[in-house]
């Protein structure tokens, strides 16, 4: 047994390489035939992996809640022990495969993998079957919270909205922490012992970690909740690199990373509801007004002028609310025109889009403009101005 899965890693390995190296073959054949030069360095074949031990059925006996007998060689023969174990117990409705022995700092963990099948529907055949589907929008964010979810129908029908906090106290955690291994980077003159900062390395991942499975669960939990079939996102932009001292443009490169472990890990934790992910542009999402599509000016308490990456929205229609939302809005909305192409229309979708349609992006000028009375204060930062009745009756936005 142990000896086919020792053949089975290598085969799996070997063959692993060369299907990367054909995609590589295969990009670089494109890419030049457009005359262009390519960059990558091509793979290279593994130099040494380590495998663990998997027991496969004979190997492994008589597990209950508190014991197992796994088979093993003592040098001289095989012969059955018995291991005391603790553990969680496996999650219902799910196959339990053959364990692996995984050695954990001083002690010997049996890692059991669980599968379980489950049947997707495509995102387009949902929509074609149910017309009010609703989707999750999520906009994640690098500042203040780390996510605003709202739920959209295609007809522009608005659900509940919901704020995952705790991403400033999670930046401030971490910058102290890069601070702290800059110092000692600083202290050793670039020459680091073999073990140093480890420690605060391994302190800074267990934050993002546990903080990316906390925030994909809530996205997750919200999305079940509010019977959406679909959580969009939008694609990552470009990471800006930020200037400053070490533990800032680390901070500011690490958080961008988070949003997309963030992305990850509820893909994978959506799945098992039957919930897909969709990505989306990422363009324009907070810089225009989700009702009217008019360029949006930011601010913080008062509105006067544009204030950058101020939480607050304004456009020049009036609509105001809260900027993370209105952009949580707009990718939802994104998602429904993304699916609704000419000949295959969805339902609802006539609405958004007519909204879209309205105003034909408007030269605007980088100065404050004069904002319209409806604009005096009365919502909070986490409510938006219009409903959706008002996006479907206003005629002035040529909406029928
Ligand atoms: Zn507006």
């Amino acid at each position: 047994m142990f000896r086919r899965a020792a053949i089975n890693a290598a085969y799996g390995s070997a063959k692993s390489f060369f299907s990367s190296l054909k995609n590589y073959k295969d990009k670089k054949a494109k890419v030049e035939a457009r005359g262009k030069k390519y960059k990558q360095r091509p793979p290279v074949p593994p130099r040494e992996w380590n495998k663990n031990t998997v027991f496969y059925t004979g190997m492994i006996k008589s597990m209950d809640d508190d014991t197992v007998m796994l088979k093993l060689y003592t040098g001289k023969s095989w012969v059955w022990l018995k291991f005391r174990h603790t553990g969680r117990t496996f999650p219902d409705g799910w196959n339990v495969c053959s364990p692996q022995a995984i050695i954990y700092k001083n002690r010997l963990e049996l890692h059991f993998p669980v599968e379980k099948n489950i049947k997707l529907i495509k995102i387009a055949k949902q929509l074609r079957q149910n017309p009010d589907l609703k989707v999750c929008a999520v906009d994640l964010n690098m500042d203040s919270n780390h996510a605003v979810c709202v739920i959209l129908s295609s007809d522009g029908t608005q659900g509940k909205v919901k704020f995952i906090h705790g991403n400033k106290p999670l930046q401030a955690r971490r910058k102290r922490l890069l601070g702290k291994i800059a110092v000692k980077r600083s202290q050793y003159n670039g020459i680091l012992e073999e073990d140093d900062n480890i420690a605060l390395w391994k302190k800074i991942r267990d934050i993002e970690d546990y903080e990316s499975h906390r925030v994909s669960r809530r996205i997750v939990e919200f999305a079940i909740e509010n019977n959406a079939a679909v959580i969009v996102f939008e694609n990552l932009k470009n990471l800006k690199p930020a200037k400053g001292k070490y533990s800032k443009r680390s901070n500011t490169k690490r958080a961008y990373w988070l949003k997309g472990k963030i992305q990850n890990f509820t893909r994978y934790k959506a799945l098992e509801h039957n919930i897909l992910i969709s990505l989306v542009s990422p363009r324009n999402t907070s810089r225009n007004c989700y009702y009217c599509v008019e360029q949006v000016f930011r601010y913080n308490d008062t509105p006067t002028g544009h204030t950058v990456g101020a939480p607050l929205f304004l456009c020049p229609n009036g609509h105001k609310g809260n900027a993370d939302v209105n952009a949580s809005w707009n990718i939802g909305k994104k998602f429904f025109l993304k699916h609704s192409k000419p000949g295959k229309k969805l339902p609802g979708v006539t609405v958004l889009q007519a909204a879209n349609q309205a105003i034909e992006q408007p030269e605007h000028s980088n100065g404050p403009v004069a904002l319209p009375d409806s604009s005096v204060g009365q919502y909070g930062p986490n409510e938006v101005a219009a409903t959706p009745q008002m996006l479907r009756d206003t005629p002035t936005h040529g909406l029928a």
